[in-house]
């Protein structure tokens, strides 16, 4: 359940981070906090669209953020002189499990009103020196447009 206020705080965040994002793309220099002068505790831009997000995004504050693959991920070269050169895509995910699919409709129907979601499929591979070692991970993306042209975008782990 939200807490009293969550609403009202959420949407006056919203606005003022939608304003500002549209301050800056018209090339304005803006300051902290609606162009007052920084420097008097004012909460800078990238700590309001933090909390503005976790506001948004509270239903799904018990589901675990997608974790971002690395080379680590690859298994260990067979070839004790090799060393991984990764590359990275994520695209939309088009076959996928019955588990992960279950997963991603949960996610889905947990997300807040308005929300889209797309299951993506995130894979790195090394391809060098005959190496084909691949890993890959699914991440749901779930996105809410706030304000006009504010979009917040936050992807959940799915296995
Ligand atoms: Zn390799």
């Amino acid at each position: 359940m939200a807490p009293p206020g969550y609403e009202a705080s959420a949407e006056d965040l919203a606005k003022k981070a939608a304003k500002r994002s549209a301050r800056e793309a018209a090339g304005e220099k803006v300051g902290n906090a609606e162009g007052g002068p920084t420097g008097l505790g004012l909460v800078p831009e990238a700590e309001v669209l933090d909390a503005l997000r976790d506001a948004v995004f509270a239903p799904l504050a018990s589901e675990t953020l997608y974790d971002p693959l690395t080379v680590a991920d690859l298994a260990a070269p067979e070839d004790d002189y090799h060393r991984h050169t990764p590359s990275f895509s994520s695209e939309a995910a088009r076959d996928v499990s019955a588990d992960v699919w279950a997963e991603a409709k949960r996610v889905r129907q947990a997300a807040p009103a308005g929300a889209t979601s797309e299951i993506r499929i995130h894979t790195v591979t090394c391809d060098e020196h005959g190496c084909d070692e691949e890993a890959s991970r699914y991440g749901v993306l779930v996105k809410i447009e706030v304000a006009p042209g504010l979009t917040l975008h936050r992807e959940y782990s799915v296995e």
